[in-house]
């Protein structure tokens, strides 16, 4: 068996071929200029076009090339899942094959997180003026949301190129998840973490591979992955119906005792309101309850032991 290469670099790629030959020019010298071991973890999600063909050509000269292909085309983050699944490094880098993140930044990424002994190495766009207006000012109201969801510790502007350790990758791993967002998932974990900055390029050749669609998907992911907020949404409108409804009543009383109203308003108006703010309340008790079946099918652990003591000293304080 091949011993566990220092650094396995995942790249997810979906119909690429305009942008492939290129890439694979830039991140290679970068790559054999390490000293380290490596390999490339080429996903290939299920792509249609001349990408599987080029893929196998550049194995025959590049013996650190690893195709694994996707029976069809499992979006982006589903490719990185089998990446992060099948690769074997002590640090596992995941990167575009699109040239927007730049390869070189990997050698950075590597060297912080061993001098510093990182467990996450971000890499964060700091001028993203090259993506259109639009798909800034909706990253930008994604991640403010995601910030308020998940925690602080999200960082602003950091897609799916980073760097993880081997720990990182084993802690994902375990996770029981069936749609991962895993520029989520990593800050979540709260491991020991640092970035490195960079400015996103251009797309190199080719277009966007995420339409709006596959936009909307990744953010319904990261809410319903993260919060069961929606879910009670409805008991809340419940409650303010009900007290709604009081007010009404009280309204209602005084113009029946005062003889103002038309005959039968009061009764029907009491009962719709009445009606209204209960199927809400039921409703929102429902979601309570597919909140907690949520909750648990998940299935994510509740903590992670970042460091034990016991590891160190070698004494064994676990509870008989
Ligand atoms: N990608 C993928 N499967 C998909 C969509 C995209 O593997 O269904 C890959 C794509 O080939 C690229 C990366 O994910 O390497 C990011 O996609 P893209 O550059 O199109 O996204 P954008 O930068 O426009 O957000
Ligand atoms: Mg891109």
């Amino acid at each position: 068996m091949r011993s566990a290469p220092t650094l396995s670099v995942v790249v997810p790629i979906y119909n690429e071929e305009a942008v492939l030959p290129s890439f694979a020019e830039r991140l290679r010298p970068v790559l054999d200029g390490l000293g380290e071991s490596y390999e490339v973890v080429a996903v290939d999600d299920g792509s249609r076009d001349a990408t599987p063909l080029m893929l196998t050509a550049m194995r025959r000269s590049w013996p650190q090339l690893r195709v694994i292909r996707l029976s069809r085309n499992c979006g982006h983050q589903g490719a990185l899942t089998a990446g992060l699944h099948r690769a074997y490094g002590e640090y596992v880098a995941s990167i575009d094959a699109d040239l927007q993140d730049p390869p070189e930044a990997l050698a950075s990424m590597l060297r912080l997180a061993q001098a510093e002994s990182l467990d996450i190495v971000y890499g964060v766009r700091t001028d993203r003026t090259t993506d259109t207006v639009f798909k800034r000012w909706t990253a930008g109201a994604y991640y403010r949301l995601m910030r308020r969801v998940v925690g602080r510790n999200v960082p602003s502007q950091a897609g799916d190129f980073r760097l993880l350790s081997r720990a990182t990758v084993d802690v994902l791993r375990q996770l029981p998840e069936n749609r991962p967002v895993y520029r989520l998932l990593v800050p979540w974990t709260g491991l020991p973490s640092g970035e490195i900055t960079y400015v996103r390029e251009k797309r190199a050749a080719g277009e966007s591979k995420y339409p709006l669609s596959k936009m909307i998907r990744l953010a319904l992911d990261s809410i319903t992955g993260f919060t069961a907020s929606p879910l009670r949404l409805a008991t809340w409108l419940g409650l303010a119906g009900m007290l709604v409804c009081v007010l009404l009543a009280v309204f209602t009383i005084i113009t029946y005792l005062n003889d103002s109203a038309v005959h039968g308003w009061a009764s029907s108006i009491l009962i719709t309101v009445f009606l209204g703010a209960v199927q809400l309340l039921c409703l929102g008790l429902l979601g309570e309850y597919v909140a907690r079946i949520y909750v648990s099918a998940q299935g994510r652990p509740n903590y992670f032991v970042g460091y034990d003591s016991a590891a160190e000293t070698g004494i064994d304080d676990r509870p008989a």
